[in-house]
């Protein structure tokens, strides 16, 4: 299996431009929806269903992005759609840009206790993989992920040469802190715009959209957080989004959560929503109203509040 892979990369040039470009966006495409679609969408709002195997391999994107372990990245972010900008929201940039960037990631073993942080994501719990990377807010788990992590680089080292490895952490580098720009410029006061009256800052900034693959329709998200699409109107370009559709198309992705038009329509979602937006919302999004439903009531019983999600 080495070989052949070894000479195609020898052939075409470890230092192409063509070439590592290309591994450039795919690594990207890897790692960007590691986090949005395995970790967010998925892991932590069950948006959708896939295959378990499915689910590995998506969320190693994430975890190999330097995100750490799964279970407590759905804990924190669950609580952030719990407490959004409220007093206990881990990363709100009321409590000043820089923590909501950074700061916050140090300080979680004193805001989430460890009883908290499993009944937040007690339904991942049971998942014998996803639990061996951890489940409390510990050094170690950081450190096992770097650990991944670095192996993982290495291993691209033996099979594709130096230049993979570079646009690789680059990608990884771009992805990482492109996630903690949603924490951040999403929840800011001056940037962006709402379609949503939701009860907190939220925001629609469609630059972070675009780097964190539709994450950046934020405001949507906190209007209806179990929507497995982001992009509500048509300008809001959600490529996390087009993956579940593949998904869909090939079989893999199923029960996919969009919004009933009746929910839009009486703000059963934090809020009303207006009338431009509805007339946005797609075809689809009524076709799979069932299947929505369905998924909505399959997770209603879970350990988490829905306010949660
Ligand atoms: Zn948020
Ligand atoms: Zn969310």
């Amino acid at each position: 299996m080495g070989g052949p892979v070894l000479s195609i990369s020898l052939e075409a040039g470890n230092w192409s431009i063509g070439y590592l470009t290309a591994w450039f966006f795919a690594c990207y495409i890897y790692h960007g929806l590691g986090i949005t679609l395995g970790y967010h969408r998925l892991l932590t709002h069950k948006a959708l269903k896939v295959p378990r195997w499915v689910m590995y391999v998506i969320v190693s994107g994430g975890y190999l992005c330097l995100m750490g372990s799964p279970i407590v990245w759905v804990a924190v972010h669950r609580l952030h759609h719990q407490k959004s900008d409220l007093p206990g929201d881990p990363h709100s940039p009321r409590d000043g840009f820089m923590h909501a960037l950074v700061g916050w990631m140090f300080s979680m073993d004193k805001v989430q206790s460890a009883e908290e942080l499993r009944r937040f994501a007690g339904d991942l719990i049971r998942d014998p993989v996803l639990l061996a990377l951890g489940a409390e807010h510990k050094a170690w788990q950081a450190q096992l992920c770097l650990g991944i992590n670095i192996l993982f680089r290495l291993l691209l080292l033996a099979c594709f040469g130096l230049g993979v490895v570079v646009v690789d952490i680059l990608a990884t580098f771009i992805v990482f802190w492109s996630t903690q720009l949603v924490n951040t410029v999403c929840h800011l006061q001056s940037a962006g715009y709402r379609l949503f009256q939701t009860r907190d800052n939220s925001k629609n900034v469609w630059w972070v959209a675009l780097l964190a693959l539709g994450e950046g329709w934020h405001n949507n998200h906190h209007a209806v957080p179990r929507s497995a699409r982001h992009g509500m109107a048509w300008w809001e370009f959600d490529v996390t989004w087009l993956a579940i559709r593949l998904l869909q198309a090939v079989r893999l992705g199923s029960a996919v959560v969009l919004p009933p038009s009746r929910q839009w329509q009486m703000g059963a979602a934090p809020v009303a929503l207006s009338e431009p937006v509805r007339s946005a919302a797609p075809r689809s999004l009524q076709q799979e109203e069932p299947d929505a439903r369905a998924a909505v009531s399959v997770f209603a019983g879970e350990a988490v509040s829905s306010t949660a999600l």
